[in-house]
């Protein structure tokens, strides 16, 4: 292989657009992607700004972390809306995402959740039943009320990337298959070596991999701590229900949102079974589970036939996005996004395209360093 400006490792939403953001503005760049477990091929396609309720429940230590990062979700999401127009249509649509109470005490939570948010920023509100008839008159006679997140949205992800790929590929990027086993210090640049022995030299290294960053770290002295998530996912086919928001609920993990086909797309983090570097494995109790808590909330659905189940590999660390270059080998610079990665991903490639540039973005990404993982 021959040198170049950057090496991508990684082709994701993040490395996508980091290489889009780097050739546009004249450099050369090679994507390596292994093709195994993107959780951009996989994800929901939900553009998340309010916290989840199930980050919350099951991560509570690092909620704060999420909590501290959501200003970066309203400029992800505003940063959706620009690419929408310069490389859409991406079936994109913001009207805002509903996050569902059955209980008082689901309401509550609601309540203190919004008054938090709000004070980052977010545009919320909390809706009483009278107030979701209007939005949302198919929901379960059961829904006492709901916070509205007016900064959310949805879009498939299959259109966009396959958009943004194109895209970069027009601004040159070359795209090529292969998983790199090890990047190394050389002269004055890195060395990269893929795992069928092949070798190619480049100035810089941006390491948007997702979870398979922890073991390109694991040899510069700063151990990057990615955790692979299986994660399950349903698509329905077409039904006659309009539904406009993001459906999420304050306690159950559910996510719940229609694309313009009419069909409806169901996720949310119920469990696949991982199984290493091959496609996890959908666990029939997810299946069962997941659909069954869309028919509780929208009962309008319980007739469709659900079309294709599928699971994908999500990638988590501390809740925060991991961002900047490596202390030891400042040529490679690590760009994970953090939780709803999806949503995050232009944003975290964006800036890891500027870092390679010469900017400094840690006051635009506060605690988002690797120096953090440094002991
Ligand atoms: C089922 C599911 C649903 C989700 N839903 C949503 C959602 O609705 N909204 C949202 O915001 N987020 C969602 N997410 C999370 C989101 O998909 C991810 O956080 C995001 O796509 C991560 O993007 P990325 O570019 O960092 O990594 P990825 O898309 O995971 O891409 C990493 C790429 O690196 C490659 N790679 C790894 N190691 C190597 C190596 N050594 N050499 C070469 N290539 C390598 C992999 O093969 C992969 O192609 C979901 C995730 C899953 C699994």
């Amino acid at each position: 292989m021959k040198r170049t400006d950057l090496v991508v490792v990684g082709g994701g939403i993040v490395g996508t657009v980091a290489a889009l953001s780097v050739a546009e503005a004249g450099g050369s760049v090679r994507v390596l992607d292994s093709g195994e477990n993107a959780g951009s091929d996989a994800n929901a396609g939900s553009l998340h700004v309010q916290l989840q309720s199930r980050f919350i429940r099951l991560f509570p230590e690092k909620a704060p972390n999420v909590e501290a990062s959501l200003p970066l979700y309203l400029r992800a999401v505003a940063l959706w809306d620009n690419l929408e127009a310069r490389f859409g249509p991406f079936q994109m649509v913001r009207n805002g995402g509903l996050m569902l109470a059955e209980t008082t005490e689901q309401l509550r939570f609601l309540e203190t959740k919004a008054a938090r948010e709000a004070q980052h920023g977010l545009n919320v509100e909390i809706l009483d039943r009278s107030g979701l008839e209007s939005l949302a008159p198919f929901l379960g006679q059961h829904i006492l009320g709901a916070e509205l997140c007016r900064d959310e949205g949805k879009l498939n992800p299959l259109h966009a990337n396959a958009r943004l790929k194109a895209a970069a590929q027009q601004a040159g990027v070359v795209f090529t298959r292969a998983t790199v086993r090890a990047v190394r210090k050389s002269g004055a640049g890195l060395q990269v070596q893929t795992l069928d022995g092949a070798e190619c030299s480049a100035e810089q290294v941006i390491l948007a991999n997702g979870w398979g960053a922890g073991a390109l770290t694991r040899g510069m002295n700063l151990h990057v701590p990615v955790e692979a998530e299986a994660l399950h996912m349903n698509i329905t086919e077409a039904g006659d229900t309009k539904i406009d928001h993001l459906i999420q609920h304050a306690e159950r993990s559910i996510t719940l949102k229609q694309f313009q086909t009419g069909q409806i797309v169901i996720g949310g983090g119920w469990p696949a079974k991982g199984r290493g570097l091959r496609v996890p494995e959908v666990l029939p109790e997810s299946l069962l589970g997941n659909v069954a808590l869309a028919g509780r909330l929208v009962p309008s659905l319980a007739g469709l036939r659900v079309l294709r189940t599928w699971a994908g590999v999500n990638t988590t660390a501390d809740g925060r996005s991991i961002l900047g270059r490596l202390p030891d080998c400042p040529g490679v610079i690590v760009a994970v996004p953090g939780d709803a990665g999806y949503t995050l991903g232009p944003l975290v490639g964006q800036a890891a395209a500027r870092i390679s540039a010469g900017h400094d973005a840690s006051e635009d990404f506060p605690g988002c360093t690797p120096l953090r993982f440094a002991s």
